[in-house]
C-alpha cells in the first residue's frame, strides 16, 4: 500500500469513546501497515488538562484492548511518536493559541481537524480555528455523524463550518460507507455487465436494507434518548446505503459524479408525511429480554433514559423511489438495537422465472437472491436455483460466494481506516455533499413531524428478537418476508 502524504490530524474528542475505540486504533494498524510516515503528527484535543505521557498511557491501553492480539510493542513505539495531546476547550480562546504554537512551521503538510465531539461543538470549534488562522488551503476537516437534529440545525452547522471551510475541504463521513463491502458493491454493479441489466424494475422484485445491532445504548443513553433510531441510522447509514443501491452508474468516478448521482435518489424518494409515514413505517422499543441466552434490561431501565421516553430503539420503513429504473420496487429498510443478533446486510431479491420448466422447491421466497453482508462478516452470495444430484430436474436452493477476506488474503482495512486513508489523500468520493445531507433530513424530517402529530408511542418489542410484530406486518402485507423470517 501507498505511503500517506505527511499529515498533522487533530483529533477533537481525541479521550473520547469513539476516538479509542475506533479512530487512535485505526491510525494504529495504518502505521503498522507501513502507510505512515515518521513526520506525520496525531494530536489528541479534549478538555481534559493531560500531559502527552498521561494521553498516551489511555491511547495504548485502548490500543491494546481494541486490536484483538494485533498490538506489538515495537510498532507501538513508532505510532507513539507521533502522538500529542493538547488541552482545547472548544470555547476557550486561549487553548486555540496553544495548538496553534504546536502547528507552527508545519503549514505545507496536509491538515486535519476530525471532529469527533458532540455536533453542537463543530461550528465552535471551526470557527475559533479560523479565528487563529488556523485553517491552511490545505487543511480539511471531518464531521462526525449526526450533523445536526433536523434540516434547520443541519443547515445551520453547515453554513458557521462553511465560513471557515470550503465545501471541497469538508468530509462528512458516514463509516458504513468506508466498507470494503459497499465499495464491492461499487464494483460489482459498474465493474461487471452482468448485475447491471437485471438491477432495475421488472428484474428486482423488491429490496432490503437491515441494520441490526445487538447492543443497547451502552454509555451512550443521553445522546441516543434526544436522537432515536431514526435520526442515528435512518438518516445517515440506510440512505446512504440505498443511495448506493438505487444510483445510476456515473459518467466518471469523480467524487462529484457519484455524488450527484446520490443527490438524485434522494430527490426521488417519495415523501413519507401524514398518513403515509404512518402507514409505512413502524417504530419500537425494546423492553427487557435476553441476548444470547443473558438477561438484559429494557431500554426505559438503562441509565440515563427517562422513565417515560418515547425515544424509538428500531424503526421500519417501506420507502419507494419515483423514477424509471425503481418505479414500483418497494425498499425495506430496519434498524435496531437489542435484536437478536448483530447483523447488517443488503438483500436484492430478483423476480421469478416467467414459466418454470423444471420441478421447484415449494418455498417461493428462496428464490435469486443477491445478499450482500456488511456484519458481522463482509461477503457476497449469490442465491440461485441448482438441480439436486441425482435422477431427474429437481431444482434446489445454491450458494455463489465470495468471502473478501479469504479470497484476497485476509487484506482489509476498517471502515474507519479506509476513510482516513482516503482523507488524508483528499479523495471526497464516500463522503457526503451538504446537499444530499440537506436533501436526506428533508426526507426525514415529516417522518417525525407525523410521528408526533399522531402521537403515536413506539411499539413495544423483546430484546432479543427481531423488532417489533408490525415491522414483519409491514413486509409481508406485500407478500415478502424479511429474509431471517424465510
Ligand atoms: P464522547 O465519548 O462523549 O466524547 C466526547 C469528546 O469530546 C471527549 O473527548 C470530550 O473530552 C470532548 N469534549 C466534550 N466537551 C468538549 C468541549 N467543550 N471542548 C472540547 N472537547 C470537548 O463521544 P463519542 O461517543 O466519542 O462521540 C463523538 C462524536 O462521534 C459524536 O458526534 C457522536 O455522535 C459521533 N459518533 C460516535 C460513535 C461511537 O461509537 N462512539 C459512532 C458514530 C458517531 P473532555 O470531556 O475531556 O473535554
Amino acid at each position: 500500500m501507498q505511503t500517506l502524504p505527511t499529515f498533522d490530524l487533530v483529533l477533537f474528542g481525541g479521550t473520547g469513546d469513539l476516538a479509542m475505540r475506533k479512530l487512535l486504533p485505526a491510525l494504529y494498524r495504518r502505521t503498522c501497515a507501513g502507510q505512515v510516515c515518521a513526520d506525520t503528527r496525531i494530536i489528541g484535543a479534549a478538555r481534559s488538562d493531560l500531559s502527552r505521557e498521561q494521553y498516551l498511557a489511555q491511547v495504548k491501553s485502548n490500543c491494546e484492548a481494541h486490536l484483538d492480539g494485533e498490538f506489538n510493542e515495537r510498532m507501538w513505539e513508532s505510532f507513539a511518536r507521533c502522538v500529542d495531546y493538547c488541552k482545547v476547550d472548544a470555547g476557550e480562546d486561549l487553548d486555540y493559541a496553544a495548538l496553534s504554537r504546536l502547528l507552527e512551521g508545519r503549514e505545507d503538510h496536509v491538515r486535519i481537524f476530525f471532529m469527533s465531539t458532540a455536533p453542537n461543538l463543530f461550528a465552535l470549534i471551526c470557527e475559533g480555528l479560523a479565528r487563529h488562522s488556523l485553517v491552511t488551503s490545505a487543511s480539511r476537516v471531518v464531521l462526525e455523524k449526526p450533523l445536526g437534529e433536523d434540516l434547520v440545525s443541519s443547515r445551520q452547522i453547515n453554513e458557521r463550518v462553511g465560513t471557515a471551510f470550503r465545501e471541497p475541504q469538508i468530509f462528512r463521513i458516514d463509516h458504513y460507507l468506508g466498507k470494503e463491502t459497499v465499495q464491492n458493491l461499487l464494483a460489482l454493479r459498474f465493474g461487471n455487465m452482468l448485475f447491471e441489466p437485471l438491477w432495475r424494475r421488472g428484474r428486482v422484485r423488491h429490496v432490503q436494507i437491515t441494520l441490526a445491532e445487538d447492543v443497547g445504548v451502552e454509555r451512550r443513553a443521553q445522546f441516543y434518548d434526544q436522537t432515536g433510531a431514526l435520526r442515528d441510522m435512518v438518516q445517515n447509514h440506510l440512505l446512504q446505503l440505498l443511495c448506493i443501491i438505487a444510483m445510476e452508474p456515473p459518467a466518471t468516478a469523480n467524487p462529484d459524479a457519484m455524488r450527484d448521482e446520490k443527490l438524485k435518489v434522494l430527490h426521488a424518494l417519495r415523501p413519507l408525511a401524514g398518513n403515509d409515514a404512518r402507514n409505512n413505517t413502524v417504530r419500537g422499543q425494546y423492553k427487557a429480554g435476553a441476548i444470547a441466552g443473558q438477561p438484559v434490561i429494557g431500554y426505559l431501565d438503562e441509565k440515563d433514559v427517562p422513565p417515560n421516553s418515547v425515544t424509538e430503539t428500531f424503526v421500519a420503513l417501506k420507502v419507494e423511489i419515483d423514477s424509471w429504473r425503481w418505479a414500483g420496487v418497494p425498499f425495506y429498510l430496519r434498524t435496531g438495537k437489542r435484536l437478536q443478533e448483530k447483523q447488517s446486510e443488503i438483500v436484492v431479491t430478483f423476480e421469478d422465472v416467467p414459466h418454470a420448466l423444471y420441478e421447484r422447491p415449494e418455498q417461493l421466497h428462496s428464490l435469486n437472491r443477491l445478499v450482500i453482508q456488511l456484519q458481522p462478516e463482509e461477503g457476497i452470495t449469490l442465491n440461485v436455483l441448482a438441480k439436486s444430484p441425482g435422477e431427474g430436474m429437481r431444482l434446489r436452493p445454491a450458494e455463489l460466494s465470495l468471502d473478501f477476506a479469504e479470497y484476497f488474503n485476509g487484506q482489509r482495512l476498517d471502515g474507519y481506516e479506509r476513510l482516513l486513508t482516503d482523507i488524508i489523500n483528499g479523495n471526497l468520493t464516500l463522503f457526503m455533499r451538504r446537499d444530499e445531507l440537506d436533501a436526506a433530513w428533508a426526507w426525514i424530517d415529516p417522518i417525525r413531524e407525523a410521528w408526533q402529530q399522531y402521537e403515536e408511542r413506539p411499539k413495544a418489542y423483546i430484546a432479543g428478537t427481531w423488532g417489533p410484530a408490525a415491522a414483519s406486518s409491514l413486509i409481508v402485507r406485500d407478500g415478502f418476508v424479511w429474509r431471517n423470517e424465510l
